[in-house]
């Protein structure tokens, strides 16, 4: 399949119907993420047994690609510890920035979002949740792409 289509099709089904979408009550971590150039709100909140993230879900308002990106980062860190979610990040955050970077096949599905490399003002959207995700590992609170007045705020670049 070409990585066009894949983009396309999974971007859709996805946004379409979020998988692990909603809140953890109680969870043993938050974060709240904000992407003020395209609006995107959401909040990821994790069940933690030891390092193991056993359960995740995410909520919130974004546009299709932040939507469709939660919810691949859902399904794809769910039952995996903090190592292999960071190295898993990393990856990601290659895949979203480096416009050479090689499509490792072993991403599945989140090779989709390869296709943001075309369109260099969503890079940001795909990532929100993925910062937003290290946040609640970190500490939880709030994170912005763009800084700026929101309290205990993180650039991210
Ligand atoms: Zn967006």
């Amino acid at each position: 399949m070409e990585l066009k289509d894949l983009y396309r099709d999974v971007i859709l089904d996805h946004n379409r119907q979020p998988r692990n979408f909603g809140r953890l009550d109680p969870a043993d971590a938050t974060a709240d993420g904000h992407n003020p150039l395209c609006g995107d709100r959401l909040t990821v909140s994790l069940r933690l047994t030891g390092d193991k993230i056993t359960d995740i879900r995410f909520e919130g308002k974004g546009c299709a690609i932040s939507t469709a990106s939660a919810s691949l980062m859902s399904e794809a860190v769910k039952g995996r510890d903090r190592g292999a979610v960071h190295e898993l990040f990393n990856h990601i955050h290659a895949l979203l920035t480096q416009t050479n970077a090689p499509v490792d096949e072993s991403l599945g599905k989140l090779a989709a979002l390869s296709g943001v490399r075309e369109f260099p003002s969503r890079v940001k959207c795909a990532s929100l949740c993925w910062h937003t995700l290290n946040a609640a590992l970190a500490q939880g609170g709030t994170i912005s792409t763009e800084g700026g007045n929101e309290s205990s705020s993180e650039v991210l670049r």
